[in-house]
């Protein structure tokens, strides 16, 4: 469906009847408002400060290649402990780690840090269909979307390669829309390990037009938009598409803040919170990146511009302290708390 067409009809349109084949078969059941970093479940309110989304190693090397014996995880941790102990001293508490699978994950070395730093870290479950699919792995093209939900649930119950870390969240890559056939399976499975697990999918999205279909995969398999975090929407240039999302319950991440995109990522902001949205956005940077296959990593991305400039922008156009409570608190610990969000039935 165009953007056009899905805006007009919304969400809303379609009734129970429209549930697929993915709607889980056990009742959903409250959970208790908990997140799990790699040293633990916490509750969210002891979240604090948070960043949504950073990275602090990444390998595209691909699926078939990626592995870690192609980085020396001492020189990466030596790398990488400064900024995060930058990030402490600025009064951040949490950073979820959104690089999945094959793409650089490491729950060890995210441990390790996390010890090291004392700042609480999350990590995730899920395959990254987005860059071409370049890391997703040969097996999500011949399993159907349950098996590849039944993988992801597993790492949630049992914890990810034997460590005992488990994920916090899904995340999930997708490309510019239309969705090809993969992606679309991976939103699906990420449907269904939602319903399982209460896990939040926080959705890299290609452009609006993606973001908009995840929104209707999700319907028929009925999942709530508040179960979606809408990756990288700062990309889609129409303020409206962002502010229509948030009205249906999504939350739309604004994360690429840096040096060079501060005055968009401002106005982006003030838009929402004019339009009464800010209960739905989330910012953060998408920074940090130690490169394996670079020498020492490659440039690291500080993960501080969001606090040293970000902040002092938003503030000299109006925004006060309870607005960036709602920021980087309460939005991150509302958006990612595990929590089985089911499409409501009469909607
Ligand atoms: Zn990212």
């Amino acid at each position: 469906m165009k953007r056009r067409a899905f805006l007009a009809a919304g969400v809303a349109a379609a009734g129970p009847a429209a549930a697929g084949p993915l709607r889980a078969l056990a009742a959903p059941a409250p959970i208790a408002d908990t997140i799990h970093t790699v040293r633990g479940p916490i509750d969210v309110r002891q979240m604090g400060t948070t960043l949504v989304h950073e990275h602090v190693l990444v390998d595209f090397a691909g699926a078939e290649k990626a592995d870690r014996a192609r980085y020396d995880a001492e020189v990466a941790f030596r790398t990488i402990l400064p900024h995060l102990q930058d990030l402490v001293t600025r009064g951040c508490r949490t950073l979820l780690e959104c690089t999945p699978a094959y793409l650089g994950r490491d729950p060890r070395l995210l441990r390790r840090l996390s010890e090291a730093s004392g700042l609480q870290i999350v990590t995730n479950t899920g395959y990254y269909g987005a860059a071409n699919d370049v890391a997703v792995p040969k097996h999500a093209y011949v399993e159907t979307a349950r098996q590849l939900a039944a993988r992801w649930t597993e790492e949630f119950r049992r914890g990810i390669e034997g460590t005992g870390v488990r994920p916090g969240f899904v995340k999930i890559g997708v490309d510019a829309g239309p969705l090809s056939a993969i992606d679309r399976k991976l939103v699906e499975a990420g449907a269904l390990c939602h319903l399982d697990t209460g896990l939040t999918l926080a959705i890299h999205t290609g452009d609006g037009t993606a973001a908009m279909e995840i929104l209707e995969v999700l319907q028929k398999g009925g999942v709530s938009p508040e179960a979606y975090v809408w990756v990288h929407s700062q990309n889609d240039k129409e303020q409206a598409g962002r502010s229509w999302a948030a009205q249906q319950g999504s939350w739309v991440e604004l994360d690429g803040v840096g040096s060079g995109s501060i005055g968009a990522h401002v106005e982006a902001v003030l838009d929402l919170w004019r339009r009464g949205r800010l209960d739905r956005v989330l910012v953060s940077q998408d920074a940090g990146w130690y490169h394996v296959g670079e020498a020492k990593g490659g440039t690291y991305r500080a993960h501080t511009d969001l606090f040293d400039t970000f902040l002092p922008a938003l503030r000299a156009r109006g925004l006060g302290d309870a607005e960036i409570q709602t920021l980087l608190v309460d939005n991150p610990a509302r958006a990612f708390a595990v929590r089985r969000r089911p499409r409501a039935p009469s909607s």
